[in-house]
This record gives structure tokens, sequence and C-alpha cells, in this order.
């Protein structure tokens, strides 16, 4: 059942926010946030320039931080990159990977994918691994066919107990930054079946552990019915996290 699932709630501001105007944001979010901080979890994804800040900003206060991407490499000759220690050293408990946006435009593959969450796990901390459709692949019926290949591709390797502890985020490309989410129907079919697919990868404990966001285009007025089926454990928000007011709106629809 859900219930031993803890919600998680997590604000991806992608390539928003300066330094100051992150500091600005959770400032605004702490009161809020801090009513609900125990019964769900909530991450912040800031950009990694802002990670430091926000960590030191953030002693004491209900969130946890998370990178949006690293490398796979934990050091090296790769110019321009960032490695997974080194956003575990800045406090981050988890790091986002295999989002859309990277798929897309910075070539990322299911390959990368499971390397980079491999990368996450190894320096103890939780990976929040996305996968979803693009509107082609929904309209042509290949939606359960791309999202079980993506979640296949990611998990490749690890452990049960491993995977027990992970997030998934599943992501409909054709929601993402559109404002057309996922219904709740549509969202719990999918997540329905990557965790049935946990079940068979794995077993039942741990298909039964993992949690599973939903993610594209959730704002306060559709966060409680998304959150509200049985197999949806949280929510991957981007435009709508980067306003305090819609954030913590969707943290206590949660
Ligand atoms: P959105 O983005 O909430 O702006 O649709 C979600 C995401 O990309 O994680």
């Amino acid at each position: 059942t859900s219930a031993r699932r803890r919600k998680i709630v997590a604000g991806n501001w992608k390539m928003n926010k300066t330094v100051p105007e992150a500091l600005a944001l959770v400032r605004e979010l702490r009161g809020p946030v801090s009513s609900v901080g125990d019964v769900v979890e909530v991450v912040l994804a800031p950009p990694f320039v802002a990670l430091q800040p926000l960590h030191v900003a953030l002693e004491g206060a209900p969130f946890q931080l998370a990178g949006q991407n690293c490398h796979w490499e934990a050091s090296g000759a790769f110019t321009g990159e960032v490695s997974a220690p080194m956003l575990a050293e800045l406090g981050c408990a988890y790091v986002i990977v295999g989002h859309s946006e990277r798929r897309q435009l910075f070539g990322e593959t299911d390959e990368t994918v499971n390397k980079k969450a491999r990368a996450v796990r190894d320096a103890k901390m939780t990976p929040i691994i996305c996968v979803g459709e693009t509107l082609a692949e929904r309209e042509s019926n290949r939606t359960l066919e791309v999202v079980e290949r993506q979640v296949r591709g990611a998990l490749a390797g690890f452990e049960a107990k491993e995977v027990a502890g992970f997030v998934l985020a599943y992501e409909p490309v054709w929601a993402i930054g559109t404002g057309r989410n996922a219904t709740s129907a549509q969202a719990q079919e999918v997540h329905a079946a990557i965790r049935g697919l946990v079940g068979r990868l794995y077993d039942g404990e741990t298909a039964g552990r993992v949690r599973i966001q939903y993610g594209g285009s959730v704002k306060p007025d559709n966060a409680a019915e998304l959150l509200g089926q049985p197999d949806v454990d949280g929510a991957l928000v981007g435009g709508a996290s980067l306003k305090a007011g819609d954030f913590a709106a969707i943290v206590k629809a949660a």
C-alpha cells in the first residue's frame, strides 16, 4: 500500500534563479513548508552555483537539496562537468538523472542515465530517475513500451535493496512546461505499470517501496488530484516551483 511510502515533492528550478534570487525564494518557502515537513519530503534542485549558498542557508530547515544532473566519473578531464561526489559534499541528498531536457537537448541515453544513477548511488545519494514518452510515442500507443525500456535501462545492474530506495519520476514529455498535465488516470496507469515492472524485475517488496513521482505541469489546482492516485508518490515540479506560493500549495496538497 502507499501508506509506507513517504510523499516526495521536488522543485526542479532548471536554469532559473541567480544566487540572490534562490536565497530569496527559500526564505519565502521556509515558513509554509516547515508545517508539513514531517509528512512530505521536500526537495529543491537549484542550479549548481546555488547549491553551496542554499546548503548554508537551509541548515536545520526541512528541505533536501538535489543536483539537476551530474557526470558519471568522479573526477578528471571533463571540462564543464560536475561529479556526484562533488554534489554529495555540498549536502545534496538527491540528483535528478535523465530529465527529458537532458535526453533531448544534451544527448542523454538510457546507458548514460544508468551510469549516472550508479555514480549517484556510489556517492551515497539517491537518484531521481526521469522517464516519459513523447507525444508521438503516446499517439502511436507506445507509452508503456518506451517507459519500460527507460526504466529497465536506468536500473540495469542495480540490486533490489538499492532500487527500493530510489525515486522514479514519470514525466510525459508532452506535459512538461506545456500547461497540459496528464490526467490522473493517465498518470496512475503508467505509475502502476512502472511499479509492476519493478515487481517483475525485482520483487513485491521493492515495488512497494520505490517511490514514483509524477511531473509535467503540476500546479496548485491539479496537485491534489494527481497526488491522490494510489501509485503517485509525489511530484517533480518545474515552472510552479519557481513561485513560493505555488510550490508551498503543491507541497500542502501532497
Ligand atoms: P513543469 O516541468 O512542471 O514546468 O511542466 C516539470 C519538469 O520538467 O520536471
